[in-house]
């Protein structure tokens, strides 16, 4: 009986080649699928998200990816919105994701709450994902970063991977993208808004948002001192100087000469080798990064670890035993001999 029950298990499990045949065809149904499966916990999705993953690798790397970070309220689902409708009367196909760690430790999420870019998200040309919920910020960057993968292979030639401005999701996000874009409002520069330094210089593009109405002259003067703030920074590796760009995401002014900021960088970008270059950085540290995740889980799952981790960590804070003998004795434990 086991070989039927496990036939009728296969036969409700999506097929991974018919899914991929699909995804290239640019079939949206098919890509929100295979993003369900990247998200389930369930091993034998897993498995099939894996086969697709490898299937559309070589139909990868052909979008420009964008992160696009500014606190809550500086109005970044409004300018995707804005900026991608462009993209799409222009009949580019343009993905929209997420990484939002709130949803986890808030279990309310900061960027999916309200109904958002809801132009855009009745765009056919458009495909809108939220971060997946539920998990650690390594947890979702592992995802949207296969999920980035897929999305390539469907054909979506401009990617936004959109973060909240609140810290550690911005430097995983600027591991994954070619172009970081950082939205500010206008204000006093010195003060950069409760924006950690760090934010500001990853920014390739930085965009003040707002520019218009009463904020409009202020808008000017923030640009200027942003410009200012930003010539501190040591040269960026990628030998570009970021631009400053003011624009108003609910009057639409201002997005295409972001666009055209966004152009210039890429060619500048391609050019001089630099592309290539961060994403093969940007490949070499997610492997990394996976193998430390993986085997740190593995270390805490495994039984003799789980034994006496808790009294070794005792003996530690009591100053028993010295911090590096506590940990070589554990890994001792872990490791097979040899
Ligand atoms: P997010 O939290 O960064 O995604 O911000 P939202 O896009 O949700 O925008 C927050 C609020 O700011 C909304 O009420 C928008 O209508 C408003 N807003 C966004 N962009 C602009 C803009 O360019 N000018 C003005 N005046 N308001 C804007």
């Amino acid at each position: 009986m086991s070989d039927a029950s496990s036939y009728n298990r296969s036969r409700i499990l999506p097929d991974a080649n018919e899914l991929v045949d699909n995804i290239l065809k640019g079939d949206r149904v098919a890509l929100g699928r295979a993003i369900t499966l990247i998200e389930s916990k369930r091993k034998e999705h897993q498995d099939i998200a894996e086969r697709v993953i490898d299937a559309c690798i070589p139909h990868s790397g052909n979008s420009l990816r964008i992160g696009i970070t500014g606190t809550p309220g500086v109005g970044k689902s409004t300018f995707i919105e804005a900026m991608g409708s462009l993209l799409t009367k222009d009949g580019k196909k343009v993905a929209v994701l997420a990484i939002d760690p709130s949803s986890q430790i808030s279990k309310g999420s900061i960027l999916g709450d309200k109904t958002r870019m809801e132009q855009l998200s009745r765009d056919p040309l458009a495909f809108i994902r939220p971060s997946p919920a539920g998990e650690s910020l390594g947890g979702v960057a592992r995802k949207t970063r296969e999920t980035i993968i897929l999305c390539e292979a469907a054909g979506y030639e401009h990617v936004f991977i959109e973060t909240v401005g609140v810290g550690q999701s911005e430097i995983t996000v600027h591991s994954m993208v070619d172009l970081f874009l950082l939205l500010l409002i206008p204000g006093a520069g010195d003060e950069l808004q409760g924006i950690k330094r760090g934010i500001v210089e990853m920014a390739d593009i930085v965009a003040v948002n707002k520019s218009d109405g009463e904020r409009l002259e202020l808008a000017k003067k923030s640009k200027r001192a942003y410009i200012n703030a930003l010539h501190l920074f040591p040269p960026k590796e990628s030998d570009w100087t970021p631009k400053v760009e003011l624009c108003s995401a609910t009057d639409k002014t201002g997005i295409e000469e972001i666009w055209t900021a966004v152009g210039d960088f890429q060619s500048h970008v391609i050019e001089n080798g630099w592309l290539q270059e961060n994403r093969k950085r940007q490949a070499k540290f997610w492997f990394m990064e996976t193998i430390k995740d993986s085997l740190f889980s593995s270390f805490f799952q495994n039984p003799a670890i789980q034994a006496t981790f808790h009294t070794m960590e005792e003996q530690v804070l009591e100053s028993q035993i010295s911090p590096f003998k506590a940990a070589h004795d554990l890994l001792k434990k872990f490791l097979p001999e040899g």
